[in-house]
């Protein structure tokens, strides 16, 4: 059975990039009826955060890439944050110690360029496997001098191939990679040695993630082939590396960068369903004509191995508008629903909204769903909507475009409006009246006749429908509006 995993390190906010490598474990995981397992890797505890873990259960809840084993869901494996598994670290480092795998290195930075240079051996090959071969005295004399050892895994002395999932076969020539440190002389396991063990005691079976790890696989492998010998698992994970994400200008997507933060994407109103989309499309494709997929669309589909090895770029462009296109495909009162908090944050309403609220909202939802592409943008298309006449802020492009008889043409307007039934205010009734004003009784172009009313309604220069936005305000509260630029 196929097992996934996800296992961050809780620092900073959550990199789309990371995400990414959760939606595509997580695909991966529920396309074969396998299991994600989810892990938490705080074993840095300078830089780890509750907040970041947090962040992280928001981020995945939010997308709704759940998993079946791990934080917060429990299961057999537990625990599963490496800071409560200090134990099950210690006990197999003894293990490995004792069968060979595993020996002290008392080589300090400075004696292993020494030797490199003194060897004309290149220094950035780093460590020269010297201390595998120390005896029994020189270790007591290093311990007398009071050093303390770091442990390093030997590792194999011939080349290491592994077939990868997105890229195929990869060779680490021999000497490539040496014998590196797992334990630092303080005790404490590092990632490249409590990374695999957990994958080996937690049975997962394929490795999915960043291109910026592949370095560190043939150590991993190495650390694995140990684990084997020793019985504490009988099979080597698939690795698979996914690409890297890159921002402007072709540079991979720092975490100084704001559209790194997934959150940073929410709060400018993606929706999840728009954002999965566009994260899945970050090495991977559903078809090569179809760009906007649902989350079950793409499990149905996803293998691995048509995971494209070349940099994704992201382009918050097409990511923006196949958010557009999700959005369209919601329901219109589950649009409406979703704008919601955006408004409040917005400061046009408070939440819960009241029942004024709530229907004004329903009539001019159908309005704008079409029009927009972020649920940021329901503010200054609907804020105007819940002001009253004397709280519109005009602004000043938009008061920049009114001709000069504006006075003039608002007038006109007010006197057909007024004349209209209340009963009878519709938007087709309002176009019709206003056209007769203004476009015929005037001999003004659309253009110019109803820029103004459309200031006078938002104080923008774009805003809803103009005449289905009289119709939600009402007659009172449009004429109110008309006279009051008119003033
Ligand atoms: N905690 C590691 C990271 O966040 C996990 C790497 C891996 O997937 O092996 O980089």
């Amino acid at each position: 059975d196929i097992r996934v995993r996800f296992c961050p390190s809780p620092t900073g906010t959550p990199h789309v990039g990371l995400i990414r490598t959760a939606l595509f474990n997580w695909a991966y995981a529920r396309h074969n009826g396998g299991k994600m397992v989810f892990r938490i890797e705080d074993t840095d505890a300078a830089r780890d955060s509750e907040e970041s873990y947090g962040q992280l259960l928001d981020a995945l809840r939010w997308l709704r890439i759940d998993w079946d084993e791990g934080i917060d869901v429990g299961g057999p494996h537990g625990p599963y944050r490496q800071s409560e598994r200090t134990s099950i670290y210690l006990d197999l480092i003894e293990k490995l110690k004792a069968s060979g795998h595993l020996y002290e290195s008392y080589s300090t930075a400075e004696e292993i360029d020494a030797r490199n240079e003194a060897a004309g051996r290149p220094k950035q090959l780093g460590y020269d496997n010297f201390d595998r071969s120390l005896t029994d005295d020189q270790r007591q004399s290093f311990r007398d001098e009071g050093r303390l050892p770091a442990l390093r895994l030997r590792v194999p002395d011939s080349d290491l191939s592994f077939d990868d999932l997105v890229r195929g076969e990869i060779t680490f020539p021999a000497g490539s990679f040496v014998d590196f440190v797992v334990v630092r002389p303080n005790g404490a396991p590092l990632y490249t040695f409590v990374n695999p063990v957990d994958d080996a005691l937690m049975g997962v079976t394929h490795v999915l993630r960043g291109e910026d790890l592949l370095s560190s696989t043939p150590r991993q492998i190495a650390l694995y082939s140990a684990l084997v010998e020793i019985g504490v698992t009988t099979f080597i994970p698939r690795f698979g590396h996914l690409p890297y994400v890159m921002g402007e200008g072709n540079k991979k997507l720092s975490k100084r960068d704001p559209e790194a933060n997934l959150f940073h994407h929410r709060d400018r109103g993606f929706i999840p369903e728009g954002l999965v989309n566009y994260l899945a499309l970050l090495g991977w494709s559903l078809t090569h004509d179809r760009d906007v997929f649902s989350i079950d669309e793409m499990v149905a589909a996803f293998d691995v191995v048509n995971v494209n090895p070349n940099p994704a770029r992201f382009d918050l462009k097409k990511a923006e508008s196949i958010n557009g296109d999700h959005i369209r495909l919601l329901a219109v009162d589950d649009f409406a629903r979703r704008t919601l908090p955006y408004l409040e944050t917005a400061g046009i309403l408070t939440l819960p909204a009241t029942d004024d609220q709530l229907a004004t909202l329903a009539e001019a939802a159908p309005l704008v769903q079409e029009r927009m592409a972020l649920l940021g943008e329901a503010p200054a298309m609907l804020g105007f909507l819940f002001q009253t006449a004397d709280e519109v802020d005009y602004q000043a492009d938009a008061l920049a475009t009114l001709p000069e008889n504006t006075g003039v043409i608002l007038a006109a307007a007010v006197g057909a409006l007024e004349l209209i039934e209340l009963s009878e205010f519709t938007h087709e009734r309002i176009k019709d009246d206003l056209a007769a004003a203004l476009i015929e009784g005037l001999g003004l172009k659309p253009r110019v006749a109803y820029g103004p009313l459309r200031v006078a309604l938002s104080g923008r220069k774009i805003s809803p429908p103009l005449f289905e936005s009289m119709q939600i305000l009402g007659r009172a509260e449009t004429v109110a509006r008309l006279a009051r630029l008119a003033a």
